[in-house]
């Protein structure tokens, strides 16, 4: 393609609030435009690298037997009321109503629309299992939009459902599916993480989330530095409990009015929750952080909300309507040290089993770095990530809720066992981005780059390098390369800073050597290296060779 037919608006400024790598560096190189607060084209340039991303997705897909089709973004809001999500899901759903009155919701995601598919016609064990998967325009009315494509509120996601009669077709088609998304991101380039997720309380299946190692991320990993244990910060276990306490039972505890210096490392700090039915306190040691996922869970409660602070009931005070957790690192802690809200005072020699009623003690703080590691292979670290996909064992949320039945070999009716399986493909794009950047521009992965190869012209008013390039330019196109050729007429330095940006893996430049039939070869990846000099007649080889050593 010649540089100066196509449409790449390069961008000098970019928004204030642009804040992240990917979302700057795709403005600035022409591959997308905002249209509105979390709305973006793709152009020409970003479009080439989001349908390499949907062909890997396809091939990858197709292989383990699921289908593509395509379903509307516009989705009756009856399957929803069925579903029960249009009053749940919140103002994140984009809703909108036609010229009867009728309201429509615009995909967030897809199991209603599918499931209503599907309920007519897979009603017999004969046909199961069966997946099918769509690449479509999704809509989530974020409260944040933000870091460009990362958080969208119109993106693009592949979706993808399953069908089964049990749990172990189930459990087949997920791992498949689980192996299929490596397959996709090790092909992208991209370093990830496969993790494991909270599957909400009441759901307790099976949950992975696939993510991509990058600091802007917003969820935190918790891995093992000697082992590929790895799981979101809220779904790591705590095991191996610490430190004892100094043992003062004999001691009452004692008071003293406000808020007092305690020993570190032997106070505890005090949470209160309420659930639709219950108050809950929880007591951890200070120095840990409750976590309500956890808490949740052991709950098998969906809803908790925090109670503030100075709204916290007394711990000390026996009230049957409220019940104290505690976490398991505190089983161990005497004479411990307690700033009491309620009647602002703090306490000295709490001893937690004597002093308080503490009902169970659970697994219910975050773990920390420097843990030991779940599975007991080294130690644990935090990392940031993008959640770039997600696989899921629904069960029978949707089918009973819907109504999708079908008859086993004795003739008896059950609810269709389900799976589902996102992945985001313009946050990948962003988070591939994320990770092959520097401070001049993009360094794209050869998968995916827009072109493989970048040929610079710097001067094509000169004869000898018009006419070079050209030729060169010939070659690389019937011998299948995809070429960028910057043609323009433009200042040198104006067409090497848009090359960094753009960051197609191969440059190459033709300038005062084109007389002699000279080229000059750099990888953009490689940047620091600089270029080399080679005479024209080396030219496939040369490109072959940069394109095999780039990542
Ligand atoms: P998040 O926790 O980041 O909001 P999610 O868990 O709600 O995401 P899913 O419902 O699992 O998202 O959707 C499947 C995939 O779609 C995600 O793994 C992610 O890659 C992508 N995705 C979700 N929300 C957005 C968004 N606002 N913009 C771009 N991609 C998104
Ligand atoms: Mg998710």
């Amino acid at each position: 393609m010649r540089q100066s037919k196509m449409f790449i608006p390069t961008l000098k400024e970019v928004p204030a609030d642009a804040e992240s790598a990917s979302h700057r560096l795709l403005l600035r190189g022409g591959f997308i435009r905002q249209n509105a607060a979390g709305i973006y084209s793709y152009l020409p340039l970003g479009y080439k690298i989001i349908k390499k991303i949907e062909q890997i997705i396809r091939e990858e897909m197709d292989r383990t037997g699921a289908q593509e089709l395509l379903m509307p973004a516009m989705q009756p809001a009856e399957l929803w009321h069925e579903s029960g999500r249009w009053d749940v899901y919140g103002p994140e759903l984009m809703r909108l109503k036609d010229r009867h009155g009728r309201f429509f919701a615009l995909g967030a995601t897809g199991e209603e629309l599918v499931t209503s598919l599907v309920r007519d016609t897979l009603n017999t064990y004969k046909k199961l299992p069966m997946a099918v998967y769509q690449i479509q325009t999704k809509y989530r009315d974020e409260k944040r939009p933000r870091f460009g494509l990362l958080r969208g509120r119109e993106f693009i996601m592949k979706d993808a459902y399953s069908f089964h009669a049990d749990e172990e077709s189930l459990d087949e088609a997920y791992w498949k599916i689980f192996n299929a998304y490596k397959h996709v991101f090790d092909r992208c380039g991209l370093k990830y993480r496969a993790v494991l997720a909270d599957s909400g309380a009441m759901g307790g299946k099976d949950t992975h989330e696939f993510q991509a190692l990058a600091e802007i991320g917003e969820d935190t990993i918790a891995y093992s530095d000697q082992s590929d244990y790895a799981a979101n910060l809220e779904m790591a276990p705590v095991v191996g409990q610490s430190v004892e306490g100094s043992r003062h039972t004999a001691q009452e505890r004692i008071g003293q009015r406000g808020r007092q210096p305690v020993p570190a490392g032997q106070e505890l700090a005090l949470y209160g929750f309420k659930t639709r039915t219950e108050t809950i306190l929880v007591l951890v040691r200070a120095e840990d952080e409750v976590n309500d996922v956890k808490v949740k869970n052991v709950l098998g409660t969906d809803l908790l909300e925090p109670i503030e602070n100075d709204q916290l009931p007394d711990p000390f005070y026996h009230d049957d309507k409220v019940r104290i957790l505690a976490d398991q690192g505190i089983r161990t802690l005497t004479g411990a040290g307690f700033y009491n809200q309620a009647d602002d005072t703090t306490y000295i020699n709490v001893d937690p089993e004597r002093d308080l009623q503490i009902t169970h003690y659970h697994d219910l703080r975050f773990v920390k770095e420097g843990d030991p590691s779940p599975d007991g292979k080294g130690t644990i670290r935090f990392a940031k990530g993008i959640e770039v996909g997600q696989v899921f064992k629904l069960g029978t949320k949707y089918s009973e809720a819907m109504g999708a039945l079908f008859l086993d070999d004795q003739g008896k009716s059950h609810p269709l066992i389900m799976g589902c399986y996102g992945i985001g493909v313009s946050r990948t794009l962003s988070a591939i981005c994320e990770q092959y950047h520097d401070e001049n521009g993009l360094m794209w992965p050869k998968a995916l780059a827009p072109f493989q190869v970048h040929l610079i012209t710097v001067n094509p008013k000169k004869q000898e390098q018009a006419q070079l390039s050209e030729k060169l330019y010939q070659e690389l196109l019937s011998h299948g390369f995809d070429v960028l050729w910057d043609d323009r007429k433009e200042r040198p330095g104006v067409k090497f800073a848009d090359s960094d940006l753009i960051g197609c893996p191969v440059q190459l430049v033709v300038g005062k050597g084109a007389g002699q039939d000279l080229v000059e070869a750099g990888s953009r990846q490689n940047a620091s290296e600089g270029r080399t000099e080679f005479p024209a007649s080396e030219l496939l080889r040369t490109v072959d060779q940069l394109l095999e050593t780039a990542k």
